[in-house]
């Protein structure tokens, strides 16, 4: 095997080159200003070396990989009780699919379709006010990243709450099953402010590091989760990460991931190393197009498939 530095640096080169890129989202409005030819890789490895590429440095809107923290802070603060109000078990549709709300009494697949993420904002909101329980993922973001500089960008926040007629649609089916227990504003606007984080591929990478070490931050020792419930996270974006596009990703990559509309992946190689991708276009399913492709390249030259024998 080639050593990871130049492997990195090989796949940046290699996707400098695509034309084919996917579609940047267009339905948040300052989504679709980004330009589709950005691509970004960083690679964190257990020692706390980066390796990093392209535009690994250059803040996006993080989207929905910024569900696999809420999440975090959510079993942080009620535990498996989380459980009864959100499933364990890929959806197969897409992110914003209402129709199984129907059948499932309310309670949606996951916690990282959009559904089952508006619940886990709910559940922040005990923590209190929607400014405080923002102000609190802003600060484990920031804390596990060890970068004060992460924000939330108030633009990108601002055009979800104007344009998000389905988030908005899915909030108050859940709450009329009684599965939310703030007002669909508050849960929302939690909702759509972590969503808003932006980060670089390098700050992403950081903050996934506990998710590679059996819930640990290896810089520090401290303890962010026990390992049990990091491998459960793990699992989880594994089995749902992608939407309807993950058995898709399990296949052709074999890593935890989770996706975000902006075109970020952050993916998981237990033991060895937390990585964060960016390319902006998207495939038909809403997850970045060249991003699948960097670490599906990534994990075939590495061998880091968690199916992989060591
Ligand atoms: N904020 C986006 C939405 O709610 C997140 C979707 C995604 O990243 O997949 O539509």
């Amino acid at each position: 095997m080639k050593n990871i530095a130049s492997i990195v640096a090989d796949i940046a080169e290699e996707m400098r080159g695509m034309t084919d890129r996917g579609q940047v989202a267009n339905y948040i409005p300052p989504l679709a200003c980004v330009s589709p030819d950005r691509f970004g890789i960083a690679v964190v490895m257990a020692d706390g070396t980066v390796h990093a590429g392209g535009d690994a440095e250059e803040p996006f809107s993080i989207q929905s990989v910024s569900k696999v923290f809420s999440l975090t802070l959510a079993l942080g603060m009620i535990g498996d009780a989380l459980w009864s109000r959100v499933g364990r078990e890929p959806s197969g549709s897409a992110f914003n699919s209402i129709v199984q709300l129907e059948t499932e009494q309310g309670i949606p697949r996951n916690p990282f379709i959009n559904a089952g993420a508006i619940v886990v904002a709910d559940v922040l909101l005990a923590s209190g006010t929607p400014a405080e329980a923002i102000a609190g993922v802003l600060r484990f973001v920031r804390g596990l990243a060890r970068d004060e500089t992460i924000s939330i960008d108030a633009s990108v926040a601002a055009a979800e709450l104007a344009t998000g007629y389905r988030n908005l649609a899915l909030a108050n089916y859940m709450r009329s099953f009684g599965n939310l227990m703030h007002p669909v504003e508050q849960a929302l606007g939690v909702y759509f402010h972590q969503c808003a984080l932006a980060m670089s591929c390098r700050q992403l990478a950081m903050a996934g590091r506990f998710l590679a070490h059996d819930g640990r931050d290896p810089a520090t020792g401290r303890c962010i989760v026990t390992p049990q419930r990091a491998r459960r996270i793990n699992a989880l974006m594994m089995l749902c990460g992608h939407y309807d596009n993950s058995g898709e990703f399990a296949f052709r990559v074999g890593l935890p991931g989770k996706s975000g509309v902006g075109g970020g992946i952050l993916a998981v190689v237990p033991g060895t190393a937390s990585i964060a991708v960016w390319s902006p276009g998207l495939n038909a399913k809403g997850n970045s197009q060249l991003g699948a492709l960097a670490l599906e390249r990534l994990a075939a030259r590495t061998g880091w498939s968690v199916f992989e024998a060591a």
